[in-house]
């Protein structure tokens, strides 16, 4: 059982599929593995780091020559998977919805994709969850971008030069990374407030001192919703939500956006009328901005200036803090596949529950029902 580790082809990406702490216990568990030259450099791990781990560093060819798996942080190219062994799984972020043609090429070159971002949302899945662990990266560097940008104090200061009022700060979409966003804000000593559709989260909100903002006219999302994830609002639910923003966002400083739909556009949260009723000088971090973005006028990658508030773009948040990101997504791989290590076999065997939700490929078919429903 040989498992190689690409470097990462798409421009910007600076994490690593694998380190070298997963690299010794994949071998623990009995597989060989490769590790393409340079793989690990984005994320400050040296070639020498992954040989000392007991991986054969080579180049891609060598490393993929008969990889039963391959790991990636994103989807490889897959024109450039010659060598893998025929049916080899491709263990990846594969952004199924948006990279659905690479999805069938995977499929037309017979290989088993298996999406890492479809893992459903249970207990026992929880440790393989990649959504997660970078989200918690990204909402927290969000609002370290939003302080970096913002041209005045987190913190109310009383000084003998007269006092710095308090920064406000205010996160829409409390999920994963809207609940790290707050809890940084609130470090950094920002006022903090926070509104989702979900009302679960208004105890959340709460319980990490933050005040919550939330639609009470119309009904939002009950509890979690299904398998924790929003769905699409009403459009009563939506015009309510966007006379509340409007009166809530004039008097914020900074405003972090993070509410995401699986499968679907980012819902627009704020709009340019909105915009322009901020204080000049304020800071909107939309990190659904690859997804649609929620905010209007954001640009992935790119800080774009409206009516003297910056809008930034976020793109790959998670990979700007390589090191941590690829830490936590190389144990998320090691998690996933480890759980189904069968000994014998010396190879994964996965269940029906979690191969069904992942695979989207399979026998030179797209199999996903997400893909095909
Ligand atoms: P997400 O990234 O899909 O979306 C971010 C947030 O945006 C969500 O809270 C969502 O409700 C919110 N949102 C969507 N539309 C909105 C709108 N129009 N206005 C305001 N907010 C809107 O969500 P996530 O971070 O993946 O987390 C969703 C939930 O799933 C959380 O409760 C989380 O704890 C849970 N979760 C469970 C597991 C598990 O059990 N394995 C793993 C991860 C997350």
């Amino acid at each position: 059982m040989k498992i190689a580790v690409l470097r990462e082809a798409a421009a910007g990406e600076s994490r690593v599929s694998a380190t070298p702490e997963t690299v010794k216990k994949f071998i623990a568990l009995g597989a060989e593995l490769g590790v393409e030259r340079g793989a690990g450099e984005g994320a400050s791990i040296a070639d020498g780091d992954y040989e000392a781990a007991g991986a054969k560093v080579g180049d891609r060819a060598a490393t993929l020559k008969d990889a039963d798996i391959v790991l990636g942080v994103q989807g490889p190219d897959p024109e450039a998977l010659a060598g893998a062994k025929p049916g080899a799984w491709i263990v990846a972020g594969l952004n199924p919805f948006v990279e659905r043609t690479r999805v069938d090429a995977y499929a037309a070159k017979g290989f088993e994709a298996l999406a890492m971002e479809f893992m459903p949302r249970i207990t026992r899945a929880q440790s393989m969850d990649i959504l997660s662990s970078q989200s918690n990266l990204a909402g927290y560097k969000a609002v370290l971008l939003a302080a970096a940008e913002y041209g005045r104090a987190f913190p109310m200061m009383m000084t003998a030069a007269g006092t710095v009022s308090a920064a406000r700060a205010f996160i829409m979409g409390v999920g994963v990374a809207g609940l790290q966003a707050i809890a940084t804000a609130r470090r950094l000593g920002a006022q903090v407030s926070a509104t989702d559709v979900r009302s679960a989260t208004k105890e959340q909100i709460q319980s990490l001192g933050a005040k919550p903002i939330f639609v009470e006219s119309v009904a939002g999302i009950e509890g979690e919703g299904s398998g924790g994830y929003a769905t699409e609002m009403s459009e009563e639910y939506q015009k309510a939500q966007a006379e509340l923003v409007s009166s809530h966002i004039a008097k914020q400083d900074i405003v972090i956006t993070t509410a995401l739909i699986p499968g679907r556009p980012a819902p627009r949260l704020i709009s340019d009328a909105q915009i322009a009723t901020m204080r000049a000088g304020s800071v909107i971090v939309d990190l659904a901005a690859e997804s649609g973005g929620n905010v209007e006028g954001a640009v992935p990658g790119e800080t774009v200036v409206r009516h003297g508030v910056k809008i930034i773009g976020a793109k790959n948040m998670a990979g700007t803090l390589a090191a941590d990101a690829s830490a936590l997504f190389s144990r998320n791989l090691y998690n996933f596949l480890s759980a189904f290590w069968d000994k014998e076999a010396n190879k994964p065997i996965l269940d029906e529950e979690i191969g069904d939700a992942i695979r989207l490929t399979q026998g030179g078919k797209v199999v996903n029902q997400r893909l095909l429903g």
